[in-house]
């Protein structure tokens, strides 16, 4: 920085080489470029950068890239989430958002929805790290481009109810089912794709109390098994996906 006599903050002179001077520092920089080039090009697997997208099929990309945000449900195709909000209140800018229930079987809160604002998240991975239960993971799906920014808020659930741990210590499947409701990845009570979601934004520091959700509908015809209408959701989220 310059300071001119009349306190003002200049511009520093550029300083310009000779016509050599210039030539060989230009020579250089080539050298050192084609240096680099010539170093990934005898050593292939140093390359970092990936073939795309003719190789989409095969394509894997580093355990460590970072793209969607997923809650894993398990081989009955329940969760782990208890819907305590730390992964909320952990993430700095708002793109998560728990919507809770009373449960009607429990009568404790569960998840009712888990709302994923895609379009906002700066992949950080602090919900990953904060949430106690260890149900939250990062997943390498790298293809999520839409033409509808709207298409990327998602409700990472597949159903509203309690968690994998609760319902599996129900034996009866008929009992068990009256206690979990499908739900899918872009409807719900609350608005999604796209449109604001509630307390989206609020100030940091000031978390809001868990709120039960709005009214439960009316009980589904009990399937058998665990949640099976989530074959719909999955096709659906699959689907927006890849889009
Ligand atoms: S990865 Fe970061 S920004 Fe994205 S939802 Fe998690 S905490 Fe928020
Ligand atoms: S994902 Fe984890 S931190 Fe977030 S609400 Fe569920 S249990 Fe809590």
């Amino acid at each position: 920085m310059v300071v001119s006599e009349s306190n003002q903050v200049v511009a520093p002179p550029i300083q310009r080489g000779g016509f050599f001077s210039n030539l060989a520092t230009g020579l250089k920089s080539l050298l050192k470029g084609m240096g680099i080039t010539f170093h990934y090009f005898s050593r292939p697997s140093t390359v970092v950068t990936q073939q795309y997208p003719e190789n989409r099929a095969t394509l894997k990309m580093f355990d460590r890239y970072r793209m969607r945000l997923s809650l894993p449900h398990d081989e009955n195709g329940f969760h782990k989430c208890t819907a305590c909000t730390i992964c909320e209140q952990a993430c700095p800018n708002s793109s998560i958002r728990i919507v809770s229930r009373k449960g009607a079987v429990t009568n404790k809160t569960e998840l009712d929805r888990f709302i994923w604002r895609m379009d906002s998240c700066t992949f950080c991975n602090a919900c990953v790290v904060a949430c106690p239960f260890s149900c939250l993971k990062m997943s390498g799906d790298f293809e999520c481009s839409v033409y509808d920014k709207s298409l990327l808020v998602f409700n990472l659930t597949r159903y509203a109810g309690p968690t994998s741990t609760v319902l599996m210590k129900v034996t009866d499947p008929q009992e068990r089912a009256k206690m979990w409701e499908p739900r899918d990845v872009y409807s719900g009570p609350v608005p999604l794709r796209g449109t604001a979601v509630p307390g989206g934004g609020r100030t940091l520091g000031a978390p809001e109390p868990v709120k039960a959700s709005a009214p439960v509908a009316a009980p589904t015809p009990a399937p058998a098994t665990a949640p099976a209408a989530s074959a719909t959701a999955l096709a659906v989220e699959e689907e927006g996906g890849k889009k």
